[in-house]
């Protein structure tokens, strides 16, 4: 395995559906590791609130909680991942969410000759998602929205889990606990004390 310059996996997925915590936690790891924590969810929010180009094209699938293109992902990220800041490494936060995407991601880190080091999957039982999702309440969670993120999470992300298993990427675990045990936990799985 390739590893990050202190010796810590440094290029790291998140993986797990709205609502696990992917965001809260990859800001707390992204400090601890001093690398940058690259929400996709973020990135288009922040086009569609500047009325770009880019905005304007996902706006329609971002509001009703459908899935944006995967090539209008793939080079959304391949962007991203190139500038200097994610050179020593980064958590990715809501991305990959399909097989395409993860074949994408492999792509673009094989050209960099920087190989994914780790993928870290929260779980979190259904029922609670939904709960938390009621309680947060951005403007793109309607209920209608939500089932929709929780039906693609299950039909098109969950195939990531073997996809990432395989390649013996793969860790696991429990989110349904307070933040600081989860982020403790992450934290171990990373080698980080
Ligand atoms: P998030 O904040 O990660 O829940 O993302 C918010 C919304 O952005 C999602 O409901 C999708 O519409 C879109 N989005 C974010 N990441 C992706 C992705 N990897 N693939 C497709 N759509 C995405």
């Amino acid at each position: 395995m390739v590893e990050g310059v202190d010796g810590y996996p440094s290029r790291v997925v998140l993986l797990g559906p709205a609502g696990a915590g992917k965001g809260t936690q990859a800001q707390v790891l992204a400090g601890r590791l001093e690398i940058p924590a690259i929400s996709t969810g973020d990135m288009l929010r922040e086009a569609v609130a500047a009325g770009s180009e880019l905005g304007r094209r996902v706006q329609g699938s971002m509001s009703l909680g459908r899935l944006v293109d995967d090539a209008t992902m793939a080079a959304l990220v391949r962007e991203r991942l190139a500038r200097p800041d994610a050179r020593k490494g980064f958590l990715l936060d809501g991305y990959p969410r399909t097989l395409p995407q993860a074949e994408a991601l492999e792509a673009i880190l094989r050209e960099a000759d920087q190989p994914l080091d780790r993928v870290l999957l929260i779980e979190v039982p259904e029922e609670e998602l939904m709960r938390r999702a009621l309680l947060r309440k951005r403007a793109d969670d309607t209920e209608e929205a939500i089932r929709h993120r929780l039906d693609d999470y299950r039909e098109k992300t969950t195939p990531l889990i073997g996809y990432y298993r395989q390649r013996g990427l793969l860790r696991e675990i429990d989110g349904n606990r307070p933040i600081e045990e989860v982020t403790a936990g992450l934290l171990g799985l990373l080698g980080v004390s």
